[in-house]
């Protein structure tokens, strides 16, 4: 078959790799329908990986078809259509259960295409270990681009708002509104934020926050306008959702006194000058982390599908998988507005 490899820096290819097999009985084999290029997925096109060993298939959202399952396999079914789920876990454990696969505890939480050990899913297949439980079956009245934007951003965006606490009547700030800032935009208003600062260095991505009903504030002057704006109370609830330091650096001046701010970018460096004393005197909060996809299906998938949500919206472009390469390129240059970019193998 053919897949996206990552070869080293900036250099993703379309080419030949293994057809994935089944390698446990649990596992199954689903033939991609869809999948799409993330934010996180430019870290690792950008040289900033998990793995030293390059080779792999990159990519972790993908929507699909079963047909090949392992022989303890007793819920998927060879037709079925699903969806995959971004973080991977065991699927027996109580914590992966509970769809909490951070925390599993046979500790086999993984994420497709980051390294060898979980092949990617910007490929025609993909192998899903414990495919009763990380293939999810598409549930009635949503597409597949919804399903798609369920597999990490939507999810992600609203664990980030979770993670901030966003709760009814609060103040909202967000830095990043690439995809997952954009639907955390929407997450917000819905959660009941009385206002919903959007940040961002692009005027385009700031106009379609500003679209929402957000107000839009470039990060150059983002800490003077809001200061003003709130009489110096600043925002009680911050969301990083673009991994850059500076970002998160701002995002810390913007966090109100025994308030919470949230870092949900991927930011792999090994250390971030945190101005701790600050947060130590105003009482803040800063929580980090990444999501347990399958968790937030059951909030989610009806808001979703009932159209309180329209993560979809967000898809801007669609290529084939064949040029990907291409498409990785334009993603990076976030080239004529790009948020989310589809690939079709
Ligand atoms: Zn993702
Ligand atoms: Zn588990």
């Amino acid at each position: 078959m053919k897949g996206l490899v990552y070869r080293g820096p900036r250099d993703i290819a379309y080419e030949s790799v293994a057809d994935p097999a089944i390698e446990d009985d649990g596992d199954v084999i689903v033939q991609v329908r869809a999948c799409s290029i993330c934010g996180s997925d430019l870290h690792i096109y950008n040289g900033d990986t998990f793995s030293d060993q390059p080779g792999y298939c990159v990519g972790h959202e993908a929507v699909g078809e079963v047909v090949e399952i392992g022989r303890g396999v007793r819920q998927r079914r060879i037709g079925e259509r699903v969806m995959l789920p971004a973080a991977v876990g065991c699927g027996g454990c109580a914590s992966c259960l509970a769809g909490n696969v951070l925390r599993c505890e046979r500790d086999l939480q993984q994420c497709y295409g980051l390294s060898n050990a979980l092949q990617g899913s910007q490929a025609d297949a993909v192998r899903v270990p414990a495919g009763d439980f990380n293939a999810y079956p598409i549930p009635e009245g949503i597409t597949d681009d919804q399903a798609l934007m369920l597999t990490d951003a939507a999810a992600t965006a609203w664990y980030g708002c979770e993670l901030a606490r966003v709760a009814p009547g609060g103040t909202v700030a967000i830095l990043g509104l690439g995809p997952i800032g954009l639907m955390a935009v929407e997450d917000a208003f819905l959660l009941g934020a009385s206002r919903v600062f959007a940040i961002d260095p692009l005027p385009e991505r700031r106009a379609i926050a500003a679209a929402m009903g957000a107000v839009p504030l470039d990060p150059a002057d983002a800490a003077d306008l809001i200061r003003e704006a709130t009489k110096g109370r600043m925002i009680d609830h911050v969301l990083e959702a673009s991994g850059s330091t500076e970002a998160l650096l701002l995002g810390l001046q913007l966090v109100a006194r025994e308030r919470t701010m949230a870092a949900i970018g991927v930011n792999l460096s090994p250390s971030v000058p945190i101005p701790f004393g600050q947060l130590f005197m105003h009482g803040a909060t800063l929580a980090i982390g990444t999501c347990s996809v399958p968790r937030y299906y059951p909030a989610l998938v009806p808001l979703i599908r009932d159209g309180r949500l329209r993560p979809e919206r967000f898809i801007t472009d669609r290529m084939a998988l064949a040029d990907g390469a291409a498409a990785y390129a334009a993603f990076d240059r976030r080239a004529g507005g790009t948020l989310k970019t589809v690939l079709t193998p």
